[in-house]
């Protein structure tokens, strides 16, 4: 395929995805712009996510170090946001910190202390998530919500950090609907949060949850970021294993 043939494909995709996340936030009684789309670029080549910002995408979300560097170095993302969305290593948190406007997966307070000792280093303050662990899975990374409050008022404590809000990564979603309830619970301890921290003007509003298979759910729930791969470049090469 070639450069103009992708372009085109990706926009026609964008647009689809675009009118049906309006779609669903009308539907949900929501402002279509309090959503927004971030490609998940990963294993994508720097010509792709190029098209993918040609053809509107605002926000590109990156899963591994490696492949940040790679697309930083071919100035892949001019014109967008760069957001880190997968898991992060403690570390690789100096290839990160300052260069992505937003961490979505800060799954743990070693983490938490690692990017904000790196940020205080660079004197910038790093604008991040809390990734929540909301079904009983061991082998998942994140936060589980009892533990949620204790490292959020860690990470209000911290200077090289502003906590922007929650994300969360169900199991994929095998019907519509069926993730509902982990989106809701997200929602609900974001709230929670939210009353408990003193320092309001930074309140986190972020909800960071839904993928290609679940996020017309996710904005009936409230995300505000929904993180898509699949449904904007279709269907990936197979995955190594360390995602
Ligand atoms: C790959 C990935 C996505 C997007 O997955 P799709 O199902 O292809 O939309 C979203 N979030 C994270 C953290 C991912 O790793």
């Amino acid at each position: 395929m070639d450069l103009s043939q992708q372009q085109a494909q990706i926009a026609e995709k964008f647009e689809a995805v675009t009118a049906s996340i309006q779609e669903a936030a009308v539907a949900a009684g929501r402002d279509p712009s309090t959503v927004s789309l971030v490609a998940a670029t990963k294993t994508q080549t720097s010509d792709t996510i190029k098209a993918a910002i040609a053809a509107g995408v605002q926000i590109c979300g990156e899963n591994r170090v490696q492949e940040l560097m790679a697309h930083l170095e071919d100035n892949a993302y001019e014109g967008a946001e760069v957001h880190f969305i997968g898991h992060l290593q403690t570390n690789k948190v100096k290839f990160v910190v300052g260069r992505v406007s937003l961490i979505h997966s800060v799954s743990s307070t070693k983490l938490l202390e690692a990017i904000n000792a790196q940020a205080v280093k660079l004197q910038l303050r790093q604008d991040i998530l809390l990734e929540v662990k909301l079904a009983d899975e061991e082998s998942k990374d994140g936060f589980s919500p009892a533990e949620v409050p204790a490292a959020a008022a860690l990470a209000a404590s911290l200077p090289g950090v502003r906590l922007r809000g929650l994300m969360c990564i169900p199991p994929p979603s095998e019907f519509p609907g069926e993730n509902c309830g982990y989106f809701r619970k997200l929602r609900e301890i974001s709230f929670d949060i939210r009353d408990n921290l003193e320092d309001n003007s930074s309140a986190p509003t972020i909800l960071s949850m839904g993928m290609s298979g679940d996020y017309l759910d996710a904005i009936a729930e409230g995300a505000t970021h929904v993180r898509l791969g699949t449904a904007l470049f279709g269907p990936r090469p197979p995955m190594h294993s360390n995602t």
